[in-house]
């Protein structure tokens, strides 16, 4: 049911493998497993047991058990607050096993894991932990023959199905609210990344939450994923994923008119207007697409620069992308860019940068596999320049170390370019013209805009997309009317 595993780094911890039901871990009925790989050496790390849908089912009963038992549903918000703090605080405290996990796992860089993806993780549960006693209804005054309020319910028990680009925050960014508002979960973790949210499972029980307020499954998308959203005991489906299996899983939920929220693919242009600070713009460009391996739903992957100054732009995020993205093994500090995630998204971004070559589009830099020692799934940083909009580089996501550039002529035909997209998750723009800059933000059809940075995601801010890009919000205030029901209560007064 464990596994002594000791990383490169020299960490060495005992790594659960089993299905965290009732605060336990426990083996699949059938014994199956999922084998998870090392990206940077192809080579198994573990394998962790895989749900089947009579496991789903044992997980939803426990967080059904759970949802009704007073040791949970009796706490009040400021007693769910402390279990939600004293989670933060063990998450805190092993950072750095939690940090070496998701890099070895994931093959993002131990140091952003560390510095980033961890505080990430406490800074959300913090953030709703203190939401839990200030989160409440309102009272209508309708006159004296009626006295009404309102009160905030949990919805019931959550099914929560996350990806494997950020196996820890996309967990709590999940947990968090749904806790707060004293809900029950089952979380299903990415087949491709399982081992870091297994170790955070005992830090639940050690932090003293309830069993089975807390269920952590590993499983195949189309089994275990499936068999949580058709679960009849299921209330509501937070998911993040693709667009393709998001929409899989609206109609799946329809069968039982589930409550769900969706955080799904993108394709997020930033603009860089002739007036922008170029190295500002070119800084930012580079991190919003390159950070993570580009692994990232709101990844500024098309970037559309003013004709005026796009030649000397191209040649300054060049230089960016030759400085920064240092290929190498996450475990090194140098390293700015590691493997992707599995072969299989090694295979669809070299497709994507075939496809790029085949179309056209100019290719300014990278457009290779970049093996290190022979081995892993490392790709070049690519940049294709002269991108047309009808190109599948520019309307389809990557997700991966690949950008397009694209030159404008106006304001309105930027905008233009912007929107043309099926998605509408994030959006950047660069210039020093404050009025056009809020301007062109209201103009762009995204969840989110970032004026002068990218991907500048904060956990005190509302994320989410529109059009093909989701449905609701995660973070921030938003992020908890995901999370309860309102009920009105009419009291009658009158004689
Ligand atoms: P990717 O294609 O990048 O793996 P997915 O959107 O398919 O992204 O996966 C995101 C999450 O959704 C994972 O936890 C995966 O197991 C789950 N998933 C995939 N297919 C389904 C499905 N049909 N029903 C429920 N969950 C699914």
């Amino acid at each position: 049911m464990e596994v002594e595993l000791t990383a490169p780094n020299g960490k060495k911890w005992t790594q659960p493998l089993g299905l965290f039901i009732n605060n336990e871990f426990v083996k699949s009925n059938n014994d199956s497993k999922i084998v998870s790989i090392n990206p940077v050496t192809e080579e198994e790390i573990c394998s962790v047991f895989a749900a089947t849908p009579d496991d789903v089912d044992l997980a939803v009963n426990a967080a059904r058990n759970a949802f009704k038992d007073p040791s949970w549903k009796s706490l009040s918000g400021t007693e769910r607050g402390a279990l939600m703090s004293k989670l933060a605080d063990l998450v805190a405290e092993n950072a750095e096993t939690l940090a070496t996990i998701e890099c070895l796992d994931n093959g993002k860089p131990y140091a952003t894991a560390l510095s980033e993806n961890v505080p990430e993780v406490v800074n959300v549960l913090r953030y709703y932990a203190g939401y839990a006693d200030k989160n409440f209804g309102q009272v209508i005054d309708v006159g004296p023959a009626k006295f009404a309020y309102t009160v905030k319910e949990p919805l019931g028990v959550c099914g929560q199905i996350i990806p494997w680009n950020y196996p820890l925050d996309m967990a709590a960014w999940k947990l968090g609210p749904a806790l707060c508002c004293g809900n029950t979960v089952v979380l299903k973790l990415a087949e491709q990344t399982p081992l870091s949210m297994l170790y955070l499972a005992k830090l639940i029980k050690e932090a003293g939450f309830p069993p089975g307020v807390v269920n952590v499954i590993n499983g195949y998308g189309r089994e275990a994923g499936a068999a949580l959203v058709q679960h009849p005991k299921v209330d509501k489906i937070a998911f993040t994923g693709s667009t393709t299996t998001g929409k899989e899983i609206m109609k799946m939920a329809a069968g039982t008119m589930k409550n769900i929220t969706l955080e799904t693919g993108g394709k997020s242009p930033l603009i860089v207007f002739e007036d922008a600070d170029m190295e500002l713009a070119a800084t930012w460009s580079h991190g919003g697409i390159m950070s993570n391996q580009g692994q990232i739903c709101t990844a500024t992957s098309r970037i559309l620069i003013h004709e005026a100054i796009y030649d000397s732009f191209v040649e300054r995020f060049k230089a960016k992308v030759q400085e920064i993205s240092v290929i190498g093994d996450p475990f090194e500090k140098s390293t700015f860019q590691g493997p992707q995630v599995t072969k299989a998204q090694y295979e669809r971004v070299l497709g994507f940068i075939k496809a790029g070559k085949e179309e056209g589009a100019t290719l300014m830099l990278g457009g290779e596999p970049a093996p290190q020692q022979g081995k892993g799934f490392f790709i070049a940083p690519t940049v294709f320049a002269n991108v047309k909009p009808t190109m599948k580089i520019f309307q389809e996501e990557i997700f991966g170390p690949c950008v397009a550039l694209v030159s404008f002529k106006t304001e309105e035909e930027a905008v233009e370019l912007a929107n043309d997209s099926a998605y509408g998750l994030g959006a950047a723009l660069f210039t020093k013209d404050l009025v056009r800059a809020h301007r062109v933000a209201r103009e762009i059809e995204a969840g989110m805009v970032w004026i002068n940075s990218s991907n500048d995601s904060d956990f005190r801010i509302p994320f989410g997309g529109v059009k093909q890009s989701g449905i609701g919000r995660e973070l921030g205030e938003a992020g908890l009317s995901a999370y309860y029901n309102i009920k009105s209560i009419h009291v009658n007064m009158a004689a």
